[in-house]
């Protein structure tokens, strides 16, 4: 199918972008990597009557395509860096191999070629894999309006089935992923009937030690298991302060895969199917986050 007629505007700068923003409200739709966009308008699921294109302005606003590190020694990605160039980024594999260990997953590289780091996130698809590493990676969204600019963290970003709190007239610019501190580790595993298929069930896992082998501030999140990306708090508790353990790593996974998620059922999976896989790769990505931190520590 064909989308309906649309307009269209490539603006030179953010500025221009959102006066356009402001202009059309509703109407309008920012268009970053069109990897979703412009599916769900040739489906007719999404129909906007203006397109505001975001690429020309990335030719001077160069932070909209940027990876820089942060001065705590955390990163900033411009919401326009392509997909792509996230996966092929040193400084992401060495500051947050969570990340790094992910990209490969989604989709195909023709489409990260194009796909946007934050076109995903301000898309909010349930099934996405980067919504789901903001949460276990507490990134903050960096969102720009006619009322300047405010940060939120990802726990409070993403409010529903693509849904975000971002405005009709804002615009996602930055993604800032803090530092990961020492002896951490992190792992993400995902089921997909083919490579390159959305995930049936992933998950992510960030696990912090301190000296005497307890958990500090773990996180485990998954994506495809509800309405939006799920920070699977229950377990967190779980886990928090705790020693480590194989055991532990499997209550955790139990507690989340019941407490934490009200998992779809579809043509794909069922939901008792989703739960039993989100068990299962919570309990893997646990285990190895938790090998990989103690590993830091003796390098
Ligand atoms: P667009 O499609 O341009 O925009 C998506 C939405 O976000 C639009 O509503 C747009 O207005 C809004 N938006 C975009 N950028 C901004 C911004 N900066 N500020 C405010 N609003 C903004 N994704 C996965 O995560 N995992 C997969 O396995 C996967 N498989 C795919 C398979 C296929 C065949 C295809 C076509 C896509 C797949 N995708 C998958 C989606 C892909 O990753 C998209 O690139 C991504 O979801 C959206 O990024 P985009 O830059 O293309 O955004």
């Amino acid at each position: 199918m064909k989308p309906p007629v649309f307009e269209y505007h490539a603006p030179e700068s953010l500025a221009e972008a959102l006066d356009l923003l402001s202009e059309h409200g509703d109407e309008a739709k920012i268009l970053a990597g069109g990897q979703s966009l412009v599916p769900a308008m040739n489906f007719r699921l999404a129909q906007p009557a203006v397109l505001i294109d975001l690429n020309r302005a990335t030719r001077h606003e160069t932070g909209l395509r940027a990876i820089r590190p942060t001065a705590d020694g955390g990163l900033r990605i411009g919401a326009m860096t392509r997909q792509r160039a996230v996966e092929r980024s040193a400084e992401v594999a060495r500051c947050h191999p969570l990340v790094a260990e992910a990209m490969p997953q989604i989709a195909h590289p023709q489409i990260r070629n194009r796909g946007t780091f934050g076109g995903s996130i301000a898309h909010a698809d349930p099934a996405a894999e980067l919504p789901a590493l903001a949460l276990a990676l507490g990134a903050e969204l960096v969102i720009r309006g006619p009322r300047g600019e405010r940060t939120v963290p990802a726990e409070r970003f993403f409010t529903g089935l693509f849904e975000t709190a971002l405005e009709p007239d804002e615009i996602l610019t930055e993604v800032v992923l803090p530092p990961l501190p020492p002896r951490t580790g992190t792992a993400f595993l995902e089921v997909s009937r083919r490579h390159g298929d959305y995930a049936l069930v992933g998950a992510a896992a960030v696990v912090t030690l301190d000296a005497e082998g307890r958990c500090l501030r773990p996180r485990l999140s998954y994506l495809s298991v509800g309405e939006g990306p799920v920070l699977a708090r229950h377990a967190i508790d779980r886990l928090s302060n705790e020693t480590f353990s194989e055991p532990l790593a499997r209550e955790a996974a139990d507690v989340a895969s019941r407490d934490d998620m009200d998992p779809p059922g579809d043509l794909h999976a069922t939901a008792t199917f989703r739960r039993h896989l989100a068990r299962v790769l919570g309990r893997r990505v646990l285990e190895t986050a938790w090998k990989r931190a103690l590993q830091s520590h003796e390098e």
